[in-house]
């Protein structure tokens, strides 16, 4: 049966800590396909710099020469603010019962998930795979410590049901954020190899992330 992984961020812009977390998931996890999902209005988070038509780019230059990482344009679409419960409902819908779904968060995203809609809903439509981040600094709430106890197996090969497993996964540690990248830019300064090339000169030709003086 197919085992989809779904990867959601703002993508303000893709940089390599994304993909090679992607990869290495996807190896990992032995998925048959691992898709890119673009936040339109993310509910936690502050005003994107990029256009979401400009992060939806970025993300399909970023991933156009690797034919097992899928862009999906799901949340661009809905005109409301756009919810992981949501995609992974609709995917749900669309693989079937019997697909595995994997939610793929890093630790600051999962150390932030009960501010999420609906959020214990998402255990019963996929298993959640908590990557780890180098920097990361965040206390786990208290509700999420039960939640690891109740719900974590310890290997990839434990991981056995459809949905409702949770898998912390240690990969490459690369400390590359989306901030660093627009704060490096708009200092003048180059993110040069922190980002595919083709990414990097998108954001050149179109000027963004520049400070406005
Ligand atoms: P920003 O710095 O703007 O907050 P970001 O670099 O954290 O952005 P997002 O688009 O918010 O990027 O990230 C999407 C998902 O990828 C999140 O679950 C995030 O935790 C994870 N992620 C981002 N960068 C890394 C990294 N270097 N290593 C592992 N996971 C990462």
């Amino acid at each position: 049966m197919i085992r989809v992984g779904i990867l959601g961020g703002t993508f303000d812009p893709i940089h390599f800590g994304h993909l090679r977390s992607a990869v290495e998931v996807r190896e990992c996890l032995g998925l048959d396909e691992l898709r890119l999902v673009p936040n339109a209005r993310p509910p936690h988070r502050d005003r994107p710099g990029a256009t979401a038509q400009q992060r939806l780019e970025m993300v399909c230059l970023a991933t156009a020469s690797d034919d097992q990482l899928l862009v999906d344009d799901c949340e661009l679409r809905r005109e409301r603010p756009s919810y992981t419960v949501e995609t992974l409902e609709a995917l749900r819908a669309e693989l079937g019962p019997d697909a595995t779904l994997f939610l793929i968060v890093g630790w600051d995203a999962f150390c932030g998930l009960p501010g999420w809609h609906r959020w214990e809903s998402l255990l019963e439509l996929a298993s959640l795979v908590v990557l780890q981040r180098p920097e990361q600094d965040q206390e786990l709430p208290e509700v999420l410590k039960d939640l690891l106890a109740a719900r974590s197996v310890g290997t990839p090969e434990a991981m056995k049901a459809t949905h409702g497993e949770i898998l912390c996964l240690a990969q490459t540690p690369l400390a590359i954020s989306a901030t660093h990248i627009r704060a490096l830019i708009s200092a003048g300064r180059s993110p040069r190899f922190l980002l595919p090339d083709a990414v990097l000169g998108y954001i050149e030709t179109r000027g963004l992330y520049r400070s406005p003086n």
